[in-house]
């Protein structure tokens, strides 16, 4: 039997209400066996996140103050839920016994967990699922880095054929059978690693919009949604600042094919953002699938009479960046010129230091730094296979008067990168969307 995974987030289970509307979902479809979810989030915009309220707690712990304030709020939280949804449940004794553990705790984990670990409790009790602990089921290795066949080994063999279950997302344990949690925002990582262990048909991934936009709504109003993209364009959009799921949370399901959709608690008949391996040439029928970008980059570029000619170079210029820990995003190059890319959060003050090494090790002829950078990435398929791709988007930019200070087109060639100075980002975002999207 084909079998589907529906992760659903913080804002899908933050009151009774939600919780009502994610059982009409699970019972909607009866191939949906896994539930993973989220702590509850914000109803509001003042209110708090549990998993915030949480790692709260044990901060005041390590500062040696108490967190009785902070752990009633987060009780009434789960109270007001289990009464709304008119459970049979002992939830005074699990609050009892994390509102006593969490005190004995080094490391923030075990309270940040606790969050997704009730939610799953109570999930599982108004579905009539079974609940299964994350636990039991994510491995983590010794150095804290995802044990991925352990995990995929004790999914199959803990959540058979047959099996209808909920599942906090967020943790798993270590060697020492220690919590440890993901990043935040990791319960989709959990989903997508539950979609792969199960093979499932669908990893649907349930949040508070219908899928993905083709730009940034806080850029442009109300933009084209995205209803079909693959891995590899989405991990463009990603990596070039646009807000949907995290490499981390998209690689376990991609490796294998899976499907991941994107769907709406609020609207759930939309059938939202679907990622897929590959989309024919066909399907393909359009000129980009979106625009995302960050600012703040700064653009060294260093420049030396015959460097083309001189092996080992770029390997010095880069072991540069690794001995002082920064990242670099792109490293366009020409003939005797390479820049690095590097936003500035990575260079974290560094920079000079940086420059000081080049000079040294180097000898460059000139080394120029650009600074209030912004990148934007205009992304899809066509980029690489449609002609006029790019002409439609430098005129829309010269019609804009902004200047170009960087182009990059990404090895796949379905990216194609212009850095314009950080006061001319909205605008270029903009231009460069209107010009494909009437
Ligand atoms: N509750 C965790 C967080 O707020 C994990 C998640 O929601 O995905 O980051």
């Amino acid at each position: 039997m084909e079998v589907l995974v529906a992760k659903f987030g913080g804002t899908s289970l933050a009151s009774a209400e939600a919780f009502r509307k994610v059982k009409a979902i699970m019972e909607q479809d009866d191939r949906r066996c896994f539930a993973v979810v989220s702590a509850p989030g914000k109803r509001d915009a003042a209110d708090h996140k549990i998993t915030d309220l949480l790692y709260a707690c044990h901060d005041r712990v390590s500062r040696g103050e108490g967190f009785d304030d902070l752990f009633a709020q987060i009780s009434d939280r789960y109270r007001s839920i289990v009464a709304g949804l008119g459970l049979e449940l002992d939830l005074e004794s699990l609050l009892d016994e994390i509102r006593g553990r969490i005190p004995q705790q080094s490391q923030p984990d075990y309270a940040a967990s606790r969050g997704e670990f009730l939610n799953a409790v109570i999930l599982a009790a108004l579905l009539g699922y079974e609940f299964v602990d994350a636990l039991d089921l994510i491995r983590f290795n010794e150095n804290g880095f995802l044990d991925l066949v352990a995990t995929e080994r004790l999914i199959a063999e803990k959540l058979p054929p047959g099996t209808r279950a909920v599942i906090p997302g967020f943790y798993g344990t270590m060697p020492d059978g220690s919590i440890k949690t993901f990043p935040r925002g990791g319960s989709d990582i959990t989903g997508a690693l539950i979609a792969r262990g199960v093979k499932a048909k669908v990893y649907e991934n349930w949040t508070d919009v219908s899928g993905f936009f083709m730009v940034d709504p806080r850029l442009v109003d109300n933009p084209q949604p995205i209803s079909l993209i693959t891995y590899r364009e989405l991990r463009e959009l990603a990596y070039n600042g646009a807000n949907v799921l995290h490499e981390a949370a998209i690689y376990p399901v991609s490796q294998v094919g899976i499907p991941i959709n994107i769907r709406n608690t609020n609207c759930p008949d939309h059938p939202g953002t679907m990622i897929v391996k590959s989309i024919d040439d066909a399907g393909a029928s359009r000129d980009i699938i979106g625009v995302a970008g960050q600012k703040d980059f700064v653009i060294i570029q260093v420049e030396k009479a015959l460097m083309h000619s001189e092996t080992g170079f770029v390997r010095r210029l880069l072991s540069i960046l690794e001995e002082l820990r920064i990242s670099f995003s792109h490293m366009p190059s020409g003939i005797d010129m390479v820049s690095l890319v590097i936003l500035k959060s990575e260079l974290n003050g560094k920079l000079d230091r940086v420059i000081e090494l080049i000079h040294e090790r180097l000898q460059p002829d000139r080394v120029e730094v650009i600074e209030e950078i912004a990148l934007i990435a205009t992304v899809g398929q066509g980029v690489a296979k449609r002609h006029g791709i790019a002409a439609r988007l430098f005129k829309a930019l010269a019609d804009e008067m902004i200047n170009v200070r960087m182009i990059d087109q990404g090895a796949h060639g379905i990216n194609l990168i212009v850095g314009v100075e950080n006061a001319d980002f909205e605008r270029a975002v903009k231009a460069i969307y209107r010009a494909f999207v009437q």
